[in-house]
């Protein structure tokens, strides 16, 4: 029984790998022509001669990870953090460097995590947009086949789950969009060229758009038609294809089309994709000074970091963890890695040492340690955990190795409740939006820590240097806007932990 479990979930896998070739991008017709007629906007009034190109451009990219409100189906933080890798080596030559805006961000909804393409999707997505930044979403569903989008209309880009990696070009192709790229392919969106019009000259109009021919001499339509660039040669296929491709395409006046597989504007391959072209480089720069982001300043800390030199602290070697008041301390030490402002953890559960599942993750801030629930992770079984050293500029660290330890049977947790002091009373119950309100008794002065837990142990939000006076106080909280549902809050000082459940409306 276990052996099938593994076989299917390889199995999965590689199902996953195979669509990442094959999905398209989910810009619409419509919305391609709003991003060329900005492209072409941008060209009248923007002039090219006036921006250095030998500064660096640092562009602020907020990432936001969607799951449902029971906390499944994120990607892994692991894997999408290397897209701005992936995205950062093929922007290196227009001197365009993305960095990570904050945190990454856990967004659990069920609105966006049930259909990301449509509209109500959209709109929320939109409402959780980080201002002066470019807002990159990762979810699971979408209503359609689609690897990734840009809206015009919101202003964001989407990524599907399994596109969100280091090897996809999906997000620099979406970035495209998102700096006014049409596709090289434009008009022909929805229609298959190779069988409806190959080996015959294609229509002068194809889906209302001029089409663009081969011909280059003066008095040429390719600085208007499709995708309003000469030196992108012309394109009519709009199905992902396979490189080098031949085809027996006709322009309008019978010149055969030979099809550039290298662009990331085209529905080429990802493994085909590796350039822009100058003058699609050009409009790209054009919008980066339309958009006023020329100046971003550059992020104070440009160290590389190695992942692979981090030593686990515990649990490690197989111990079992140690529980104390229901959670478990992960501590690694940061050799390779010191600059590392953010950790992602993962903890999988395995069997004879091969991975079955993910059973916890979460995005460490500042600090070479955090705490686990224990109701995170079955009784008597194995588990492994790794994290992945980043910092703003810094996205392409290997995670460290893994590190392995053991659950027992369940043993007698402290009992919180028995002791009268450690109370922790939050009001109103349930809460609305607005600060968190709560009323505790401390025994001393401390510096304590708290944590917003789902239901399912994942933390929420995490507050460090917490101030808590000896006494009885009322502590007032900004948290960031919780969805419906039923939460947990722990503090914890040196000397006492305090812990109550509350529901949000
Ligand atoms: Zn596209």
């Amino acid at each position: 029984m276990r052996l099938v479990y593994i076989s299917l979930l390889l199995l999965f896998s590689w199902a996953g790998q195979l669509a990442a070739q094959t999905a398209p991008c989910g810009v619409s017709l419509a919305d391609g022509a709003v991003i060329k007629a900005q492209m072409m906007e941008n060209r009248r009034n923007i002039n090219l001669a006036q921006i250095n190109r030998q500064n660096m451009t640092y562009i602020p990219l907020s990432l936001h990870l969607v799951g449902n409100e029971a906390g499944e189906g994120f990607a892994l933080g692991s894997n999408a953090i290397e897209m701005l890798c992936k995205l950062n080596a093929d922007y290196a030559d227009q001197n365009i460097f993305f960095y990570l805006h904050g945190p990454l961000h856990y967004i659990y909804d069920d609105v966006i995590y049930d259909d990301a393409y449509n509209n109500t999707g959209q709109v929320r997505m939109s409402s959780y947009k980080v201002p002066n930044s470019l807002n990159v979403f990762v979810s699971n569903n979408v209503s359609r086949s689609v690897a990734g989008y840009y809206t015009p209309s919101y202003d964001f880009v989407f990524i599907k789950n399994g596109y969100a990696n280091g090897s996809s070009t999906t997000i620099t192709h979406e970035l495209g969009h998102f700096f006014t790229l049409p596709h090289t392919f434009y008009g022909w969106e929805g229609v298959d060229a190779r069988s409806q019009y190959g080996g015959a000259p294609a229509p002068v109009i194809i889906n209302g758009r001029l089409v663009e021919n081969v011909d280059r001499s003066v008095g040429a339509n390719c600085a208007s038609a499709a995708d309003g660039f000469c030196d992108t040669e012309a394109d009519y296929i709009s199905e992902r294809f396979n490189c080098p491709v031949s085809t027996n395409l006709q322009d309008p006046t019978g010149s055969p089309l030979q099809i550039n597989s290298d662009y990331f504007m085209s529905y080429s391959s990802d493994n085909c994709q590796n350039t822009f072209s100058q003058e699609q480089k050009n409009a790209m720069l054009s919008d980066i000074a339309n958009r006023g982001w020329s100046n971003f300043p550059a992020p104070s800390n440009m160290d590389t970091l190695d992942g692979r030199q981090i030593q686990g602290i515990s649990p490690i070697n197989n111990d079992f963890a140690q529980e104390v008041n229901g959670q478990i301390r992960l501590e690694w030490d940061t050799t390779g890695a010191s600059s590392a402002n953010q950790w992602i953890l993962t903890v999988e559960r395995t069997f004879n040492g091969i991975p079955i599942a993910q059973v916890y993750f979460a995005s460490v801030m500042n600090q070479n340690f955090t705490y686990i629930p224990r109701a995170a992770l079955s009784n008597n079984h194995q588990f492994r955990w790794a994290v992945k050293p980043l910092h703003p500029a810094y996205t392409c660290s290997p995670s460290s190795n893994y590190f392995h330890f053991q659950t027992g049977f369940a043993t007698n947790t402290t009992a919180l409740s028995t002791a009268a002091e450690n109370q922790l009373r939050i009001f109103p119950n349930p809460i609305q939006n607005g600060p968190l309100q709560l009323q505790l008794s401390s025994l001393e002065n401390s510096s304590a820590s708290l944590a917003i837990y789902a239901l399912d142990g994942r933390i929420l939000w995490e507050k460090q240097g917490l101030a808590i006076s000896a006494g009885k106080q009322e502590l007032q909280l900004q948290i960031p806007q919780l969805a419906a549902g039923q939460y947990f809050v722990l503090i914890r000082s040196d000397k006492q932990v305090w812990r109550q459940a509350f529901i949000k409306q």
